[in-house]
């Protein structure tokens, strides 16, 4: 049997390889901190299943999510970052330097950590789109909606997720019904116009998916009408499931503060509960989520470890009391919109 390799040590390990973790990791490199980026597998986040990103600033004609995070990449790599695309599996930081479980054995000792883990898909959890997933049921339209040619399809919920989605779809499908449990959509006014606009999409409000019907593929989708209770079965061959999104934190948990959705609770913006823990991106902001919102805090979190480790915060780890940040009176845990 192999041994296992001796720690590798780092002034700062950043987990996570969206644009909060890349942000961080271009910062923490230009300040000669040489970050180990545990980039998580899928590495790159959110962006890779994201097609035109059309709201980030400097690029008018708007870029695609996997060339954003490559340039993201490689902008951290030209300052020396060094990569691991692997996941973090257990961390202990009741002591510096924070030990850090990568994989099955690889152990990284880290004088400071931005956690940057980002949040995963949401689904309904009905036994039967559990059964059909990878069968029609999906949560990426840009990973499957190419399977799709010619076919019926619906997709669930009512943020900007959805329309997207939908709207992708159209590429491919015959038609997408969106169904949203309730009467308004969430998402923006752009995108709605967008998706309300097209020919190929129509809607069902105040409805939701109670079963996906097929026995090898998806075949349709039982629908109720909540006001009514009445049910109408939806011939369709695909479910696209849009309806937001979990954080990442599960391996921090008894570790950080977490709030009751399991996202990591902070104080001064990026702090975690442990001194010398830092968080950046959807991991812990559920209000904004966005791309260049992520970046932002990525850079705030770099700072505050640079900071940090230049000496000003000399306090052992695990006493920094965790007081919510507060603007104007008002917490920064804001609820989602
Ligand atoms: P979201 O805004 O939280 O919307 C989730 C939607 O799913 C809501 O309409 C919600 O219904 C519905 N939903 C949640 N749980 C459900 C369940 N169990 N059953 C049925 N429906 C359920 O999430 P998102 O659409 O993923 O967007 C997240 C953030 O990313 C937003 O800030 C958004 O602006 C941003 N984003 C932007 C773009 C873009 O600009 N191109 C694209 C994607 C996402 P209720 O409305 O009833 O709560």
């Amino acid at each position: 049997m192999e041994a296992p390799s001796a720690p590798r040590k780092v002034r700062v390990a950043i987990l996570g390889s969206g644009p909060a973790g890349l942000t961080a990791a271009i910062y923490c490199s230009r300040a000669n901190l040489a970050p180990l980026v545990i980039g998580g597998v899928p590495a790159g986040g959110q962006l890779m299943i994201t097609t035109d990103v059309e709201n980030y600033p400097g690029f008018p004609e708007g870029i695609q999510g996997p060339e954003l995070i490559e340039r993201f990449r490689a902008q951290a790599a030209r300052f020396g970052t060094q990569f691991l695309d692997a996941n973090v599996t257990a961390v202990d930081l009741t002591k510096r330097p924070f030990r850090l479980t990568v994989g099955a054995d690889t152990t990284v000792l880290a004088d400071s950590v931005i956690v940057a883990t980002g949040a995963n898909a949401r689904w309904l959890d009905l036994p039967s789109e559990q059964r059909l997933r990878g069968h029609g049921v999906s949560a990426c339209a840009t990973c499957d909606g190419f399977f799709f040619k010619e076919k019926a399809l619906v997709a669930v919920g009512g943020g900007d997720s959805a329309m997207e989605e939908a709207l992708f779809l159209t590429k491919f499908a015959s038609h997408v019904t969106v169904v949203h449990r309730r009467g308004e959509l969430r998402a923006s006014p752009i995108m709605q116009a967008r998706a309300r606009e097209h020919p190929k999409i129509s809607f069902l409000l105040h409805s939701e998916v109670v079963e996906v019907l097929g026995s090898a593929n998806v075949e349709g989708v039982r629908i109720r009408h909540l006001p009514t209770g009445k049910e109408q079965v939806l011939p369709a061959q695909g479910l696209f499931v849009a309806i937001g999104h979990d954080p990442a934190s599960e391996v921090f948990r008894g570790a950080l503060d977490l709030d009751e959705r399991g996202y990591i609770v902070t104080h001064e913006i990026t702090r975690a509960s442990v001194d010398g823990v830092f968080v950046a991106g959807d991991v812990y902001d559920h209000r904004y989520r966005q791309a260049v919102t992520a970046a932002g805090l990525g850079c705030m979190a770099a700072l505050d470890a640079e900071k940090f480790l230049a000496g000003h915060h000399e306090r052992p780890a695990a006493t920094a009391a965790p007081t919510p940040y507060t603007r104007k009176g008002k917490s920064r845990q804001v609820r989602a919109a």
